[in-house]
C-alpha cells in the first residue's frame, strides 16, 4: 500500500498539529467505496485481453467525488486511494463543493490502437457506471487519457442511464460541453499560486531559471505561461530523456512544436534556438542549479535517496505526489520551499468544477470568465495556506492539509 501510506503520513502530521476531530480522522483514513473492475476488450487481431481497473472514492461531504481517470502500466490499488485522496484535500484547500475520487486502468495506452483505447474506455464506462453520475462521482482526465477518452466515457454512461448526462465527466471538449480554459488550467492554477509566492518572496521572472519534469498536459503548458512571463526555461524532460541548456535558456513554445513532430523534448538539441543544450541523465536534470524546478510528471520522483542533490530554491508540485514524506524533511532541511501538490494543481479540479458547473446548470461560460473565477480561487487559496503556515509554524504542505481538513471539519459537524 506503498503510495497511501505517504497520503496518511501527510495528512496525520497535519491532523497532530490542529488536532484534528478524532472521528473525522479515523473517517478520512479510509476511501469510503474502493471499486475494482475487469474490462474485456476484443484486440484488432481477434484475441480477447482482459484489463484491470479500479474507481476509489475517498469522501463526499463536500459533494459529488471528482477525479481524474489514469491509464498506466504502474497503476494500482495504492496509487488510486491515494490520489483520491488527495483529491478530497484538493478540493477543500480551494474550497469547491466536490469530494476526492480518482480512477485507473493498468495498461499502456501506447500499445493500443484507436479502435482499441475506445473499446476500454467504453468498457470501463459501463463497468463503472452504476457508481458515478452528475451528482455521484464526476471523473475527468489523468495521465494518458484526454478529451476524446472523456466523450466516450460520458456517451456510454449516458446510454446507461437513457439521457445524455453531459455533467457525468469533465475535460470533454468544447464541441461535447467542454469548458474554456481547461486544458490549460492546471498550469495556470500554478502560475497564479506562483505568482503570490513570487510577491511574497520577491521572486524576480527575468532573474529566474525554471526546470519543469514531463512535458505534457500540466508541464507543456506550464513552460509556455512560465516564458511568456519572462521565467527562463532552462531545462524540460519528458518520459524519453531531459534537455538542459548550458546557459540561459530557450522557447518552450519551439519545443512543443518539435516534440509533436519528432516525439521527444529531446529531439530539439542542437536544433536552432537551442545551440546551448545537451541532452543528460535524470538525476543531473533533477539535481542542476535553478530558481523553480517544477514537477510534472508521476510520483516518488523525490524520495529519501535523492532528496539530499536537490539545488533549487523552489519545487512546485503540478504532479501528485512527487516528493514523499522523508524527502520533504530532508528538502525543508536544505531550505527549499515545497509548494504542494494539493494547491500548486488545484487549478485543473477548479476548471473541472466550472465544467461540471455549467453543464449541470446549462450555462456557457467565455474564457475570460473562467479565468477571473480561478484567478480568485487560486489566490485566496494561497493566502489561506500561507496564513495557516504562519499560524502554525509548519511547511506549506502541512498547512494546505490544516486548510482542506478545517473546511472539511466544518462539514462534518453538519453531518454528526
Ligand atoms: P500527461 O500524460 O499529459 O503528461 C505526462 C508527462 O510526463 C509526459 O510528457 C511524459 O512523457 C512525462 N513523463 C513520464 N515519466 C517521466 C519521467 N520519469 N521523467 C520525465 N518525464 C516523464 O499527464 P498530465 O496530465 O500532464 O499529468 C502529469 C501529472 O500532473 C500527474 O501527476 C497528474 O496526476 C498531475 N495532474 C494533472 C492534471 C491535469 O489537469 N492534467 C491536474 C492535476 C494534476
Amino acid at each position: 500500500m506503498a503510495l497511501y501510506e505517504n497520503t496518511l503520513k501527510q495528512m496525520d502530521k497535519a491532523a497532530d498539529l490542529m488536532n484534528l476531530d478524532h472521528e473525522l480522522r479515523d473517517i478520512l483514513n479510509e476511501p469510503q467505496r474502493v471499486v475494482s473492475v475487469s474490462i474485456p476488450v476484443r484486440l484488432d487481431s481477434g484475441r480477447l485481453k482482459v484489463f484491470k481497473g479500479y474507481r476509489s472514492q475517498h469522501n463526499n461531504f463536500a459533494g459529488p467525488y471528482k477525479g481524474g481517470i489514469r491509464y498506466h502500466q504502474q497503476v494500482d490499488l495504492s496509487e488510486v486511494m491515494a490520489l483520491s485522496a488527495w483529491m478530497t484535500m484538493k478540493c477543500s484547500v480551494v474550497g469547491i463543493p466536490m469530494g476526492g475520487g480518482k480512477g485507473g486502468i493498468i495498461v499502456n495506452p501506447k500499445e493500443l490502437s484507436e479502435g482499441e483505447l475506445e473499446r476500454l474506455s467504453r468498457g470501463y464506462a459501463r463497468a463503472i457506471a452504476p457508481i458515478i453520475g452528475d451528482q455521484v462521482d464526476v471523473p475527468a482526465p489523468d495521465v494518458n487519457t484526454n478529451g476524446q477518452i472523456m466523450s466516450w466515457i460520458k456517451d456510454e454512461y449516458s446510454k446507461f442511464v437513457g439521457k445524455d448526462t453531459p455533467g457525468v465527466i469533465t475535460g470533454k471538449p468544447i464541441s461535447d460541453g467542454g469548458s474554456e480554459g481547461r486544458d490549460t488550467a492546471t498550469a495556470q492554477g500554478g502560475v497564479f499560486v506562483l505568482e503570490e509566492l513570487a510577491a511574497e518572496k520577491g521572486i524576480v521572472p527575468s532573474e529566474t531559471t525554471v526546470i519543469i519534469q514531463g512535458y505534457g498536459n500540466a508541464g507543456g503548458y506550464m513552460a509556455k505561461l512560465l516564458h511568456k512571463k519572462g521565467y527562463i526555461i532552462k531545462g524540460v524532460s519528458d518520459s524519453r530523456g531531459c534537455l538542459i541548456a548550458s546557459e540561459g535558456g530557450f522557447d518552450p513554445v519551439r519545443v512543443s512544436e518539435i516534440k509533436a513532430e519528432k516525439g521527444s523534448v529531446t529531439d530539439a538539441r542542437g536544433m536552432e534556438g537551442f545551440e546551448n543544450t545537451e541532452i543528460c541523465g535524470e538525476e543531473d536534470f533533477l539535481s542542476a542549479e535553478c530558481g523553480i524546478l517544477v514537477l510534472a510528471a508521476l510520483e516518488n520522483q523525490v524520495t529519501a535517496e535523492n532528496a539530499d542533490k536537490f539545488r533549487a530554491k523552489y519545487i512546485l508540485e503540478l504532479a501528485n505526489g512527487p516528493v514523499t514524506p522523508e524527502a520533504d524533511v530532508i528538502l525543508a532541511e536544505k531550505g527549499i520551499i515545497v509548494v504542494p501538490d494539493i494547491l500548486a494543481n488545484a487549478g485543473g479540479v477548479t476548471v473541472s468544477y466550472f465544467e461540471w458547473y455549467q453543464n449541470v446548470n446549462d450555462e456557457k461560460w467565455t474564457y475570460d470568465e473562467v479565468q477571473e473565477k480561478l484567478v480568485k480561487i487560486m489566490k485566496d487559496a494561497y493566502r489561506d495556506v500561507s496564513g495557516n503556515a504562519t499560524e502554525y509554524s509548519c511547511d506549506m504542505r502541512t498547512a494546505a492539509f490544516i486548510t482542506a481538513m478545517k473546511r472539511l471539519e466544518v462539514l462534518y459537524e453538519d453531518k454528526k
